[in-house]
């Protein structure tokens, strides 16, 4: 039995007694799945919407170190629908998902907040066909936006040099501040970053600085300073650029 089986059971115990018609079972040695409908009746702004999704729970290898990731299986959301490439939901930027689920560990609250919200605000976009509470963050954009709010300040070049310092895990409080202000990290985008830190896992950090790359627009690469990205985002670039460079030859 793996360390962490006596707690995913007790978890779904509590997760049974508010949605009974979940079941939790074992895919694969070590993979963990609840699968079955989702009743809720959700209330946003006074409008209450009670509806039912069949939906797959997949809880990682290190549950309930990383958030599980979901999927509807009914075939009622469309693939275009805030849902990644692999059609789990996108439930809100990553780094977003990862700091509420931290704050309460446990799958009662991960279904009843992140996972109740998202199918709430499709079952409203059927019906009404728009958003109930303003686009969800999606995509490259929304992890902009995030980060744009989190540290005040929606100039790429920025946002990517206080995530090199998350991604290569080089935070010194006393280190002047990256964002240019003069100031020392400790005095300046410090205290939010050491949040940040304490969690998620850096591997985030590299993905959200990519993301970041992507929700870039044309004029911003001008003057851009590469050397501003994470080490091993780099390093990736330069790799795939070696590639291309080598398939145009060959072409
Ligand atoms: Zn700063």
């Amino acid at each position: 039995m793996s360390s962490n089986e006596a707690e995913i059971r007790r978890q779904f115990e509590e997760l049974s007694e508010t949605f009974p018609d979940l079941r939790l079972s074992e895919d694969k040695p070590g993979c963990r799945v609840i699968r079955g409908i989702l009743y809720f009746s959700a209330t946003f702004q006074g409008v209450t919407i009670a509806d039912s999704f069949s939906i797959l729970i997949m809880l990682p290898q290190d549950y309930p170190n990383s958030p599980p990731i979901v999927q509807e299986t009914g075939s009622r959301i469309p693939a275009d629908f805030h849902q990644y490439p692999d059609r789990t939901l996108c439930l809100g930027a990553p780094v977003e998902v990862w700091r509420r689920f931290k704050s309460d560990p446990r799958l009662i609250t991960f279904v009843e907040t992140l996972v109740v919200e998202y199918l709430y605000a499709y079952a409203y976009f059927e019906k009404f066909n728009k958003m109930p509470f303003g686009e969800l963050p999606h995509g490259a954009q929304g992890i902009r936006e995030y980060y744009h709010e989190l540290f005040q300040t929606n100039d790429a070049h920025i946002l990517l040099a206080l995530l090199k310092v998350l991604a290569d895990g080089t935070y010194r409080g006393h280190h002047p501040c990256p964002c240019g202000s003069g100031k020392i990290l400790r005095k300046c985008h410090g205290p939010s970053m050491l949040e940040l830190l304490k969690n998620q896992p850096k591997e985030l950090f590299l993905k959200d600085a990519e993301n970041i790359i992507y929700s870039m627009e044309r004029n911003e690469f001008e003057n851009f300073d590469w050397g501003l990205l994470p080490k091993k985002l780099k390093r990736e670039l330069d790799e795939m650029a070696r590639e291309r460079a080598n398939h145009e030859k060959c072409a």
